[in-house]
């Protein structure tokens, strides 16, 4: 049988070895170093923006967020329903409650009237949402312009979750950087990987250095350990920072990767009855995965048919993300739902994007896709 092809793993550039190894021969092999220092700076240069914090998570980044903003229990934090629980999780971590937001149909991400709709209805009731986290769902800009709008017509902070979005650009400005904070993942399945870890970015200087104090356990200036507030053991590893810096001078190849594989299942899967996540006006999305929808006259196919077939050739696949509204861990948050995003996830699945497939490969995904819908 041939070899698996996976949703999307790790695609290593070649120099990320040299920068580890490095880190082994200063022995820098810590949660502190050189490596940390360099990856901050390329990643703040490479993002546009001025300050970052390199962490061990995506998901820590986003709990650091809503700490530096404030968030305790009892408040209210707006999310995007249609997202991956490592964006939501951190609300519920500081006993604060989630309120989802559902999408668009444009760019599958948080409609704006309906975010604008949540705010007024959660203010009458007294709980003005303490903050905003947006995501950029597999690569694609949210309505970053009117959501913008919208939160600083009601003086609420936007996280921007940009996990997923990482080279992806609206009017030609990287996402991540138009929020109050933006957050990346580099977990293993993401389009550039450090084998686990995250950051956090802003223009707000003091919040970054906030995010380092408390991501190494909030030591206040004194020669003995003095803490006068609870911190965390979130900080990247150095050698992890190494794989990080290697990565970052392959990124733009990724992002061209990953758009020029979508182009081909655009172009090869066009003829059926499917639809695809669509890039408009001033969007540029890196394309994290391609995502297929099944138009709903036609019943007949399910997702899950593909995805099966699709395993039988031992092909990676799966389903769009399922709502957060709909998961049973949050049945009692609140939720502005219209129909979106359950009917993308009914519909929809993510195919095989790894930015190290080759032609024969994408060709043998369509085929067996192909063989189901046909
Ligand atoms: C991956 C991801 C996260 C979490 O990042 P981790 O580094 O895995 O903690 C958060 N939000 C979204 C949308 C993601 O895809």
């Amino acid at each position: 049988m041939s070899q698996r092809i996976y949703l999307s793993p790790p695609h290593m550039g070649g120099d990320e070895i040299k920068f580890v190894q490095e880190a082994f021969d200063t022995n820098w092999v810590s949660p502190a170093g050189p490596h940390i220092d360099a990856f901050e700076k390329e990643l703040a240069q490479y993002n546009g923006i001025e300050y970052c914090a390199a962490l061990s998570s995506g998901t820590a980044a986003i709990h650091l967020a809503l700490i530096i903003l404030g968030v305790e229990r009892g408040d209210e934090v707006i999310c995007s329903t249609f997202t991956f629980s490592g964006s939501c999780n951190p609300i519920v971590y500081l006993g604060a409650t989630p309120v989802f937001v559902d999408s668009e149909s444009d760019t599958w991400n948080m409609d704006p009237d309906l975010l604008e709709e949540a705010i007024v209805a959660r203010i009458k009731v007294g709980k003005k949402p303490k903050a905003i986290i947006l995501v950029h769902l597999y690569g694609m800009p949210a309505k970053i312009n009117l959501i913008s709008e919208i939160a600083k017509k009601y003086e609420i902070p936007i996280v921007e979750d940009a996990a997923e979005a990482l080279g992806s650009k609206y009017n030609n400005q990287k996402l991540g950087t138009f929020g109050d904070l933006g957050v990346y993942s580099f977990n293993g399945n993401k389009i550039i990987t450090t084998s686990g870890g995250g950051a956090l970015v802003s223009r707000n200087e003091k919040w970054i250095q906030k995010a380092r104090f408390l991501a190494t356990q909030a030591r206040d200036h004194a020669p003995h350990y003095q803490h006068s507030e609870i911190g965390y053991n979130y900080r990247l590893s150095n050698i992890s920072a190494g794989i990080g810096r290697g990565q970052l001078q392959v990124l733009e190849q990724r992002v061209a990767r990953k758009r020029q594989i979508f182009e081909k299942y655009r172009s090869a899967l066009s003829g059926l009855p499917v639809s695809f996540q669509p890039e408009q006006g001033v969007s540029f999305s890196n394309r994290w995965l391609t995502t297929v929808v099944l138009n709903s006259e036609n019943q007949s196919v399910k997702p899950l048919d593909i995805i099966q077939n699709l395993e039988k050739h031992n092909i990676e696949s799966r389903p769009l993300w399922k709502p957060m509204h709909l998961q049973s861990v949050f049945k009692s948050a609140p939720a502005f739902v219209n129909g979106v995003s359950e009917r993308l996830f009914k519909n929809g699945l993510c195919l095989p994007s790894g930015t190290a497939m080759n032609e024969r490969e994408v060709e043998d995904v369509v085929t067996k896709v192909q063989e189901v819908i046909a």
